[in-house]
């Protein structure tokens, strides 16, 4: 059903070494070693071409592109060929250790198109230093960070086609790496898969313009110290889903993570959580928790600090908030603004907070606070090509 093509040159593939940023590096981890390489890239195109769906009413993760990449890795032969071929299912060794234990990591980007038409990819590196990391923690092997961005590169190239003309929708690109380990041994892998597939999402006006509402409660932890927390490992999202429904059954859309004794706030939802504020002292402050190893190192997180500490005009921190902290700031009418910061939203308001049978509520003037719409603005505005930055790599 599909035709086997040469493998195209890279020749308009600026190599993306040497940008690997900062934050979530894998310490101890060398690229180069035995990685995959896009030079190697073997491209088995579709016969068929699925219907693009009408993105207005699009349910997120639901529909996917025509092809997915697939590499391959078994401690005796080491990384082989990467794939491109149509979409479809996995075949799987029953006792595969992503099965049994959860020996599996993922990832959430987005490739944007711009009125110029051009195709962007936002901090790609950061992604890929993010997986690497949690990669080595959930003892997969290690890959060549740059090479795998230029494999997701091609393959956003095939299916280039999905990637939505809008300046608000985008093509979700979801790399996935497993350990397919055929036995029911709890150890590390000598079999794994990483693959990669895309799906097209729509505007987040449509949806996520909201202020969303927030069940805060102790009774379920995300994350703890010396757990997962802060890497993107599936097992902290499958364990999520019970409170989710709790908090839904409360009339809250999401779960605001708390803990510890003090009810630290540490994210929302499956986002970061920032809280813009006249702090203790009276300084106006946009304040986040910091990364100690229960939070999740977003890349959103990470852009809108390094933006506002350029802008310059109130503090930027990174300290622990506690739910008495907020509760006080609120009486005292000193929070101007509370939200949360992901790839999938880029921020999503909160506008209430159910905790020990109170709402609290969160200002929130119109839909879409001040801050929270310009930072909304200044990101999609370079990730849809509207602003010039090296943030922005094009497809
Ligand atoms: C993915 C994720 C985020 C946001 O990370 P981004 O890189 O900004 O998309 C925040 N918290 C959790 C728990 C996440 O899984």
């Amino acid at each position: 059903m599909a035709s086997v093509t040469a493998v195209p040159s890279s020749a308009n593939a600026p190599s993306l070494k040497g940008s690997g940023d900062d934050v979530s590096t894998s310490k101890g981890m060398e690229d180069s070693i035995h990685s995959f390489k896009v030079a190697d890239l073997v491209i088995e195109l579709s016969q068929t071409h699925k219907a693009k769906p009408d993105l207005t009413n699009l349910v997120f993760g639901t529909v996917f592109s025509d092809h997915m990449l697939t590499i391959e890795w078994t401690n005796a032969g080491g990384w082989q060929k990467p794939h491109i071929k149509p979409f479809g299912n996995l075949s799987l060794h029953p006792a595969s250790s992503a099965m049994h234990y959860g020996v599996q990591l993922f990832e959430g980007m987005k490739a944007y198109r711009g009125a110029d038409d051009k195709v962007r990819l936002f901090r790609p590196m950061l992604n890929m230093n993010r997986m690497a990391k949690s990669a080595e923690r959930a003892c997969l092997p290690a890959f060549d960070r740059a090479e795998l961005v230029e494999c997701i590169r091609r393959l956003v190239q095939v299916d280039l086609e999905w990637v939505p003309q809008s300046d608000s929708a985008s093509l979700y690109i979801r790399p996935t790496f497993l350990g397919t380990e055929r036995s029911l041994g709890v150890k590390k892998p000598s079999h794994a898969l990483l693959y990669v597939i895309l799906s097209p999402v729509g505007s987040f006006f449509s949806t996520g313009a909201k202020p969303v509402s927030l069940w805060a409660d102790s009774k379920y932890i995300r994350a703890w110290r010396g757990g997962t927390g802060d890497c993107k490992m599936g097992g902290n999202y499958g364990a999520s889903i019970y409170a989710q429904h709790e908090a839904v059954h409360y009339g809250c859309q999401q779960v605001l993570w708390l803990y510890g004794d003090d009810h630290q706030i540490t994210e929302v939802g499956t986002m970061n959580m920032f809280l813009f504020w006249n702090n203790e002292k009276g300084e106006e402050e946009l304040a986040t928790p910091p990364l100690d190893g229960l939070i999740l190192p977003g890349i959103t997180r990470q852009s809108i600090l390094e933006l506002t500490r350029k802008w310059g005009e109130f503090k930027v921190c990174e300290r622990y908030l506690t739910m008495a902290d907020l509760r006080c700031a609120l009486k005292e009418g000193r929070v101007k603004e509370m939200f949360g910061s992901g790839t999938a939203c880029v921020v999503s308001p909160v506008g209430r907070i159910l905790y020990q049978g109170e709402n609290l509520h969160i200002p929130c003037q119109e839909d879409f606070p001040q801050l929270a719409s310009r930072l909304m603005k200044e990101l999609t505005d370079i990730q849809y090509g509207r602003t010039q930055s090296d943030w922005s790599v094009l497809v």
